[in-house]
């Protein structure tokens, strides 16, 4: 028995990816997002399905991700960085073939001096303020950057995941008014964007947690499955409690099961008092506490008590586990543990 089972379909993976490609014209690049070591379930395995059917141009964070990527899928796809060139990057970004993307006249001057003729995209900052080069920053350096080629043009939207929202409007103006008219690729859309439609796909879009089955992908394959087992049950009389800070007390007499997963594998306390766990279909409430390698769990109901009980299956997403602990489902995905014993359908 042991560890946990975490269960992670490369198939349902290329799925989405070939869904959400559906949805943009012939011309428009899917690309994939894989920082965050591919959103928690392993950038490499999930960049070498995806390059394995067809996927050619490929996103992390920062250049260490890139280069493990790199080492994965071989040269002929593309890997752009997120975070651009900073101090200290050249060396990985060279070695690894990877595509910066430039977010500030200092990585434009810093790129163009330590990496000259090397590719390039740059990233504008088209109202989210998070990265990326300013307008009054990009109107000085625009017919510089222009003459040497960028390879990609993008801005990031704020508000995607809500169609109705007004900035997604004025950033898509920002966007065109910051790009029209040149004569290179360009990209706004991740997930959300391309759900917002045509007008936000550009030449390039670049989904990510759509990929893993997570909202606003509504209609996404689930990626993830998590099994636990129950380590011991026990009965608990009227007015015993369980766990830290006697959180739970029963109120007639219950069966508790312990289950061999906790804080410590992303099960994250917040979670506790909302989360259900499932016997096959049957719903049982997480009570008490959650702990650091153990969650409690009433099983009173169950005729018998299976060898793990579910946390994540079809009937509870990584959204509707983050619904319950009060985050989104990106954080369940990026926290998911290291000590559950990892197993991936589908590898080429
Ligand atoms: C994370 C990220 C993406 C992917 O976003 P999803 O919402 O996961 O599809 C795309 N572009 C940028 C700049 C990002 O930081």
């Amino acid at each position: 028995m042991g560890a946990a089972e975490l269960i992670i379909d490369l198939d349902a993976i290329a799925a989405n990816w070939a869904a959400l490609d559906a949805m943009s014209e012939a011309h428009v690049e899917t690309a994939a997002v894989v920082k965050a070591n591919g959103y928690g379930l392993d950038a490499g395995r999930v960049a070498r399905k995806l390059h394995h059917v067809g996927v050619r141009s490929f996103f992390v964070a920062l250049p260490e991700e890139g280069r493990a990527v790199r080492a994965t899928i071989g040269q002929d796809a593309d890997i752009y960085v997120f975070s651009g060139h900073m101090a200290g990057d050249t060396e990985t970004l060279r070695a690894a073939n990877l595509i910066p993307l430039l977010n500030s006249p200092e990585q434009v001057a810093r790129h163009f001096k330590d990496a000259p003729g090397t590719a390039f995209g740059i990233q504008l900052d088209s109202g989210m303020n998070r990265l990326g080069m300013e307008p009054a920053d990009w109107d000085a350096l625009k017919d510089q950057i222009m003459s040497i080629g960028p390879r990609l043009v993008m801005s990031h939207l704020a508000c995607a995941d809500e169609p109705d929202h007004v900035m997604n409007a004025k950033q898509l103006r920002a966007f065109r008014g910051m790009t029209d008219g040149i004569a290179h690729r360009r990209s706004l859309g991740a997930t959300g964007g391309i759900l917002l439609g045509p007008d936000y796909h550009f030449d390039l879009v670049r989904p990510g947690v759509g990929l893993y089955g997570g909202s606003p992908f509504k209609d996404a394959k689930p990626v993830v499955q998590l099994s636990v087992p129950v380590i011991q049950t026990r009965s608990v009389t009227p007015f015993e409690t369980v766990g830290y800070a006697n959180a739970f007390t029963a109120d007639i007499e219950r069966q508790i099961a312990t289950i061999a997963s906790g804080y410590a594998d992303g099960l994250i306390r917040a979670m506790g008092p909302n989360a259900q766990v499932f016997a096959n279909d049957t719903p049982c409430d997480v009570v008490g506490r959650v702990s650091m390698d153990l969650i409690t769990v009433d099983v009173t109901h169950l005729d018998e008590v299976p060898d793990s009980l579910d946390i994540l299956c079809k009937h509870q997403s990584v959204d509707d586990l983050a619904d319950a602990a009060g985050t989104i489902g990106y954080e369940i995905l990026t926290s998911l543990g290291h000590r559950y014993a990892r197993r991936y359908k589908g590898a080429p």
